[in-house]
């Protein structure tokens, strides 16, 4: 977002036209598509706590709802553009379609900085954000959740609001709430054991049996966390993580040969999932430097931290030997290492594929909210592998028959679906 000259919208729509190219999309899908169908632009004045009136910006995009209510997240930043809210709500139109659950894409977001904001102000924007898009939104419209900066309290006061003003109780409005106030049990690890169940199909299909496999993940928050976790369990190794250090401003990857200890790492690690180096050290990890992940001599690459690491610079750095990359982060990839990649035939699980754990597991919340009836964990984490499974084979399936890339593959079929729901509601 800090980067001007980067538009993710113009890039969001270049992805849309190669695939609409592929597809041979009419023209009026194509118009149809490239462009959100609706954006809500809208000032929010809250009152300070010194005293003084400011004014904050808000918006609303929803991208596409052809195919169910839109859904996605709300991000509270001080750099946010309505191309990025724009571009992140045509991505999410594309990843509820990929794994085929009912729903659309949506993003909104606040031009502001919560860390300069009282709890009280924050209150107050999060309330002013739905008091100006109530109309637009709800359990059957356009359902929000928490994305960069915005938390299950913020979900929560939002949802308040929602409820005094349409006069009844629709958890169903939102997602993202803490587990027993609408909440879903299995979302902390959604997203991450979703990259390891369409990993273990990957593997699967290509004849190769996890129990031979090392792996190295970049970054070790929320998704990272989970994967490691779900990857040991079906008997993977995972030689290094990674993380951001926030004294020294820089990354650093923690490297054990013969497996990290999960448990072990988990303990010396902060909520920010940052580690401690000097307590890894005295553990026996090697300390080396944050791009030192994608070196490693692996047969896996898990890119779970940030968008844009395998780049036009790094993506010679991967090893001979690794044979498949599986994409936990948004966008770690660039087009120009995807030519690289195609070119040593690296298996690549596209990241609104590989990540989309997260989307489904907040589907089942407002699922579950909409029934006022709750899974237990085993049951939410059953139905989650068995759509990203499901999502995968079709993908792969659909990659081999017509011998494409991968993420062209889930490109097409998620593009199509979309496309195919607007015809058949008469829209084009
Ligand atoms: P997080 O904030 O919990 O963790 C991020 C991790 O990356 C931390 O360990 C941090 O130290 C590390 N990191 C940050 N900068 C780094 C750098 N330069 N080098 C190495 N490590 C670095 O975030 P998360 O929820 O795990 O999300 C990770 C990625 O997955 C993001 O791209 C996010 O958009 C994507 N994603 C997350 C979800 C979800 O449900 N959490 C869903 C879909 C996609």
């Amino acid at each position: 977002m800090a980067d001007k000259s980067f538009n993710p919208f113009k890039m969001a729509q270049q992805q849309f036209d190669g695939v609409a190219d592929l597809l041979n999309l009419d023209q009026a899908t194509r118009d149809l598509l490239r462009n959100p169908l609706r954006e809500y632009h809208f000032l929010i004045p809250v009152k300070m706590d010194d005293g003084t009136t400011k004014i904050f910006q808000g918006f609303r995009v929803q991208h596409n709802d052809a195919r169910g209510p839109c859904k996605g997240g709300i991000r509270f930043h001080p750099q946010e553009t309505i191309d990025t809210v724009k571009a992140l709500a045509t991505w999410m139109t594309w990843k509820c379609a990929v794994v085929d659950i009912p729903l659309g894409g949506g993003k909104g977001g606040i031009i502001c900085d919560p860390h300069h904001l009282s709890a009280r102000e924050q209150e107050q924007l999060c309330r002013g954000w739905v008091r100006q898009v109530v109309r637009n939104v709800g359990p059957v419209a356009d359902v929000p959740a928490p994305d960069v900066m915005t938390n299950a309290q913020h979900m929560l006061w939002m949802l308040d609001e929602y409820e005094k003003i349409t006069g009844g109780k629709y958890p169903g409005f939102i997602t993202g709430k803490p587990v027993g106030m609408g909440g879903s049990l299995g979302r902390t690890e959604a997203t991450g054991y979703g990259v390891i169940y369409t990993l273990r199909e990957a593997l699967k299909v290509m004849g190769v049996n996890i129990k031979d496999t090392t792996a190295a993940f970049q970054g070790f928050g929320n998704v990272s966390q989970y994967a490691v976790e779900l990857y040991q369990q079906y008997g993977g190794k995972a030689i290094c993580v990674s993380c951001w250090d926030q004294k020294d401003q820089r990354s650093y990857t923690f490297i054990r040969k013969e497996g990290i200890d999960l448990k072990q790492l988990l303990s010396i690690t902060d909520k920010f999932g940052g580690i401690d180096k000097q307590k890894a050290a005295e553990l026996g990890y090697q300390v080396a430097s944050g791009d030192a992940w994608i070196e490693q001599d692996v047969d896996i690459l898990v890119p779970a931290a940030l968008e844009n690491q395998i780049n036009a610079e790094t993506v010679h750095k991967i090893a001979g030997r690794v044979k498949f990359i599986a994409e936990g982060a948004n966008g770690p990839t660039t087009p120009e290492a995807d030519t690289e990649i195609k070119k040593r035939g690296i298996f690549v699980i596209p990241d609104f594929l590989c990540n989309a754990g997260g989307v489904t597991c907040s589907y089942f919340e407002q699922v579950q909210c909409n029934m006022n009836y709750f899974w237990t964990k085993e049951e939410v984490l059953s139905k989650l592998d068995n759509i990203m499974t499901n999502a995968f084979h079709g993908v792969y399936n659909l990659a081999k028959q017509k011998n494409v890339y991968m993420r062209d593959a889930a490109y097409m079929i998620a593009v199509s679906r979309v496309a195919e729901a607007c015809r058949m509601r008469g829209w084009v």
